[in-house]
């Protein structure tokens, strides 16, 4: 299998079966983003406590590669300080090329990997499907900035 089409397979499982996948009661941050490009659209409920991502959940609809960007992140983001969780979306971005610099894909780096999300790589070639991969991040940043306010 090329990693082309291990990927693909990633993202429709996400796609398929989105994890984290509806609302919570109580949240104590929420945001929702629109990619009007492709059609997207994302809700993100956080409930934050102690310094930490306590809680997540995601509803959406769109093309595959926002959901499932959405359906990772949602899974990562839970048990992380917000610090770790904006090291990763600074991560995400690079990955991405939407920042400059080096995700940290290095195997020999303790806790470099990104895991599933390593497959949304493949999008950098499409600057189009960038938008989607990137929406759940964007979304992600601004329920972090209503949940401190
Ligand atoms: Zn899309």
């Amino acid at each position: 299998m090329s990693l082309d089409e291990l990927y693909r397979q990633v993202i429709l499982d996400h796609y398929r079966n989105p994890r984290r996948s509806g609302r919570l009661e109580s949240p104590t941050a929420h945001a929702d983003g629109t990619n009007p490009l492709c059609g997207d659209e994302i809700s993100l409920d956080l409930v934050i406590a102690e310094g930490k991502v306590a809680e997540a959940a995601v509803t959406g609809r769109g093309c595959s590669i926002s959901q499932a960007s959405a359906s990772m992140m949602a899974d990562r983001i839970v048990g992380k300080t917000l610090a770790e969780v904006d090291e990763l979306i600074h991560r995400v971005k690079r990955l991405l090329d939407i920042e400059e610099g080096d995700p940290g894909l290095d195997p020999e780096r303790p806790g470099a990997a990104l895991g599933d999300l390593e497959s949304l790589a493949g999008v950098r070639r499409f600057p189009v499907r960038v938008k989607c991969a990137d929406l759940p991040w964007a979304t992600l940043q601004q329920a972090l900035a209503d949940g401190t306010a």
